[in-house]
């Protein structure tokens, strides 16, 4: 049955590995890093896809921009919506839409505790980007940690991920990269122990240099003002 050639039968497996790798590269180029799509397409056609042309592999990808331009999600510039996207592809391209995006209620559940905040934070981060979220106005401390808030993970995915891996503070790409996505730290501007909220008018994506500025540098005061001028969305509280 399956040529290896023609675009009408790709089998469920292969549809799932190109939406796949087109999410990744989505989520790379939303998060400001570079993707090189002839250097996917061959990945791809080295792996998976195997027995499938250049030219195949890169219509299917505009199958997958057309789809999700009907649900009215994000898709890859460079991709260009393809005009024909026969019944069966179509349906195999939203299933395998549909099975990618597993979030689990709990991937949104405020936590104090910092590697699972970071986990959730890490795993919403990959999703294409949505509206700003709300975050909790006077986050609580826990009474197991004593000295750790609750903090909405998706406050921490949506404000890293809209700096694009430039640091918000000194305007400079992150200065290295942690599980291949840009290091920045996201720092309360009304600190938490203030009464700060975790919201993202209250909340920075900063390097490194930047965060230890704004807590122990001799000029944390008018540095912090200085970010209250330069990124639109803080409000002083
Ligand atoms: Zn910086
Ligand atoms: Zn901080």
């Amino acid at each position: 049955m399956d040529t290896g050639k023609s675009n009408s039968d790709w089998s469920n497996a292969e549809i799932h590995a190109a939406v796949d790798a087109y999410l990744n590269m989505l989520s790379r180029e939303q998060s400001g890093q570079k993707v090189n799509k002839a250097h996917e397409n061959r990945v791809l056609r080295e792996g998976a896809l195997a027995g499938r042309t250049k030219g195949s592999v890169e219509f299917r990808m505009q199958n997958i921009s057309t789809v999700l331009v009907e649900l009215g999600r994000d898709r890859i510039e460079g991709y260009k919506p393809a005009k024909n996207v026969g019944a069966n592809v179509e349906r195999s391209i939203r299933e395998a839409l549909n099975t990618q995006s597993t979030l689990t209620p709990e991937d949104f559940v405020p936590t104090a505790d910092e590697a699972t905040l970071e986990r959730r934070a890490a795993k919403l981060e990959k999703q294409p980007l949505k509206g700003e979220p709300k975050g909790i106005a006077k986050p609580e401390q826990t009474q197991t940690t004593g000295k750790s808030y609750l903090r909405d993970p998706e406050v921490r995915a949506w404000v890293r991920k809209q700096a694009k891996g430039i640091c918000e503070g000194c305007r400079q790409p992150a200065p290295f990269e942690k599980d291949g996505s840009p290091f920045l730290e996201v720092h309360h501007v009304k600190h938490l122990a203030q009464e700060g909220s975790d919201r993202p008018s209250n909340t920075v994506a900063l390097c490194p240099n930047c965060h230890r500025r704004c807590h122990h540098s001799s000029d944390r005061e008018e540095f912090t003002a200085s970010l209250y001028k330069q990124v639109g969305r803080l409000r002083p509280e």
